[in-house]
């Protein structure tokens, strides 16, 4: 069996599970071997019941008492619940849409549970809980298990099923040579795919990774390698030596800019009428004031004739700089325009148009656009904000134009200065790092979960005031239908709870526009409060939200809540973070503690990194960069360093063919 063969083609992947697959973008035997696990599992003692918290993993070895109960909710939810006992006490057990328990239930004898405690209307209860026979579970905690991101009709033992057959027929092209392999003291490619979806112990999954983590390493800075050699050689088509555009939008300004804003600004404008093309990155943390430099470049492009692009991640995301770019530009008579995937045929037709007579001088749109083909016949500056999910492709193929544009990538991941420097090789980056005077600092407490309903009463008497509130609910790795279940289920709580409050949802689950609803709802204040899950992390402004609060804080990196967190503090109202802690941790606690004092997202990463010991090499993944499927710059810095030493020693002609191997087939593993 070859890399690239159909997923079907192993045994027991019939059509309804390729489906399955296929939503994951796992389409052949590779993409499924290159599909890491999220976390590894360890399977830790049986608890007493009359020891259980609210809010933690627990695991129970008793038996099932009664007869379990089935009831259908309201929405077609069918939900099995079975009382569970031991020695010292016991606890009502629940699931979602598993009918099919029900008769193993009530075979069973004396099992092993395993799941989530959760608080329901004060009684504990354990929550869609794994079963196991007392030998097997034994067996278990002797090992650890990884644990991939599910989707609906994909069931965690058909997954170890497929990848185990993959494993054993596939043949992995490791073109490595030996030699280079001993002398990196890297693993061969097959025990390291081997290892990490059947690891063995912590230790030899470390080195598997590292093998893993060099390939994606090296594969990337040879993509950043050949776009730098690219841009260097090309002359600037595009100089944009006007000034007066961005004199007027400054001018026309409700306040002054910062000394950064002022700073990032010349540096681009010198670059704009450089020698070759604008290759920069600006980075500024949340609330920094990105968008009015990306709206300065853009409106100087527009003076000199050229024509410009904005990229955004979502939908949301690109109505709302459409809008604003449209009320700003006006005035200087620039023509917005927007693009976006949900847009009918026969709108984004006309857009397209439009753009290519050059009436739309400026246009919007989610990263999609790089998929769809839109000609701008004069592009003259392409600025992608939020460019953290921006991976070497995209950089690629922004290069890969006729005439070369100017690029201003914006990001708000801080990462230390010597991590910046391997990952944007072929960029200069440009820092913001002074915010707005007189913001008002977002007010954060760490909270337990006992704190929630005098949390909620602290939401009820914000939303009477006329302001708006975001509740991120916990993360659940497992799967993301069970995701969805727990953020209707908690919505469905609140609401209770705040009768006379809108409530709004919102979880990776729905399709793209039903999100750009609830969003646009949300911001035209249709909701008073919105229960998401973290699709709302990027970039959204909705100034008249003032309180945040997060649930099972703990499970998140401080970046990530950082992120969050600046989704409040947007305006000129006091804003307020609520975090709750849901396990009882001491650690978890300190960290957490960091975000109460520290409002600076430098400050915050390296300190996270200060916290994050080599002990916690399992510990949850940093959604900062998106770029990299198993590896962690911050994480594999070591290793990072490796893959761009090599790199950089890379003969010429040895870097032509990995050019041109990584060039012809991206989602190979990598050729050397
Ligand atoms: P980000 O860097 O996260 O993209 P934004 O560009 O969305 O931040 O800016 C956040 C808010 O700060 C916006 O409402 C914007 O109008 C405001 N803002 C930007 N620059 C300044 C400034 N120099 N003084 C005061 N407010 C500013
Ligand atoms: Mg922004």
């Amino acid at each position: 069996m070859q890399w690239n063969d159909p997923v079907s083609k192993l045994n027991g992947i019939g059509p309804k599970s390729a489906e399955a697959y296929a939503r994951l973008r796992i389409v052949t035997v590779g993409d499924l071997l290159s599909w890491f696990p999220k976390k590894y599992d360890t399977f830790e003692a049986e608890r007493p019941i009359s020891q259980v918290q609210a809010d933690r993993l627990v695991t129970l070895l008793g038996t099932f008492a009664g007869t379990p109960r089935m009831f259908t909710t309201g929405k077609g939810m069918s939900i099995l619940t079975c009382t569970f006992r031991d020695a010292t006490g016991s606890i009502t057990v629940k699931w979602f849409n598993s009918p099919f328990l029900r008769k193993q239930i009530t075979q069973a004898k004396y099992v092993f549970l395993r799941g989530k405690v959760s608080r329901d209307r004060n009684e504990l209860c354990v929550v869609q809980p794994e079963l196991f026979t007392p030998e097997r579970y034994r067996e278990m905690m002797k090992t650890l298990r990884p644990v991939y991101g599910l989707t609906a009709g994909l069931s965690k033992t058909a997954v170890v099923k497929a990848v185990t057959e993959a494993l054993r027929q596939c043949e992995i092209p490791d073109l490595m040579p030996v030699s280079m392999r001993r002398q990196l003291g890297l693993w061969s490619l097959k025990d390291a795919y081997e290892e990490v979806h059947f690891p063995k112990s912590e230790e030899t999954t470390k080195d598997a990774i590292r093998r893993l983590a060099f390939d994606e390493f090296f594969r990337f800075l040879v993509g950043i390698r050949s776009v730098k050699e690219q841009t260097e050689t090309v002359p600037n088509r595009f100089p944009a030596k006007g000034r007066e555009f961005a004199k007027r939008l400054i001018d026309s300004l409700p306040y002054g800019l910062t000394g950064a804003q002022e700073r990032c600004f010349q540096e681009i404008a010198q670059d704009l009428c450089g020698a070759s093309p604008m290759q920069r990155l600006l980075q500024g943390d949340v609330g920094s004031g990105k968008t009015v430099i990306a709206e300065l470049s853009l409106a100087t492009i527009a003076e000199a004739g050229y024509q410009g692009c904005l990229m955004v991640p979502t939908e949301v995301l690109a109505k709302q700089h459409f809008a604003e770019l449209t009320k700003r530009f006006a005035p200087l008579g620039i023509t917005v325009g927007l693009l976006t995937g949900s847009m009918s045929p026969a709108e984004k037709r006309e857009v397209r148009e439009n753009v290519a007579l050059g009436g739309i001088r400026i246009l919007v749109g989610t990263h999609a656009l790089f998929q769809q083909s839109v000609e701008i016949p004069e592009l003259g500056l392409v600025v992608v904000d939020e460019q953290h999910r921006f991976g070497v492709e995209q950089r690629r193929r922004l290069t890969d134009k006729g005439n070369l544009p100017h690029v201003l990538l914006m990001s708000a991941t801080p990462i230390p200065r010597t991590l910046a420097m391997m990952l944007y090789a072929d960029l200069d980056i440009s820092l913001l790092d002074e915010m707005p005077k007189n913001r008002l600092r977002i007010k954060t407490a760490v909270v337990d979960s006992g704190y929630r309903p005098k949390a909620w009463s602290f939401l009820a008497e914000h939303v009477r005031a006329g302001e708006q509130c975001y509740v991120i609910c916990p993360l659940i790795e497992e799967s993301d239908g069970l995701e969805a279940a727990n953020v209707t289920d908690y919505a469905e709580q609140l609401r209770e709870a705040l009768p006379d409050v809108r409530i709004g949802l919102l979880h990776g689950r729905m399709s793209a526009s039903s999100k750009n609803e609830v969003m646009e709802a949300f911001a035209e204040k249709a909701y008073d409060i919105l229960v998401s899950t973290t699709v709302i992390e990027v970039g959204i402004d909705v100034a008249n939200a003032t309180v945040i609060l997060i649930e099972d804080a703990e499970r998140f990196g401080l970046a990530t809540l950082h992120q969050l967190r600046g989704r409040v503090g947007r305006g000129d109202k006091q804003s307020y973070c609520i975090l709750v802690q849901g396990s009882d941790s001491e650690e978890a606690h300190e960290r957490l503690t960091v975000l109460q004092t520290a409002s600076d997202g430098f400050a915050i990463a390296e300190k996270d990194l200060s916290m994050r010991g080599p002990g916690d090499f399992f510990g949850i993944r940093q959604s900062g960069d998106n770029v990299f499927r198993l590896a962690d710059p911050i994480r594999d810095a070591e290793v990072l360093a490796l893959a761009k030493r090599t790199v950089d020693e890379l003969t010429t002609d040895q870097y032509r063919k990995a050019v041109k191997l990584f060039l012809a087939e991206k989602d190979e593993p990598v050729v050397y």
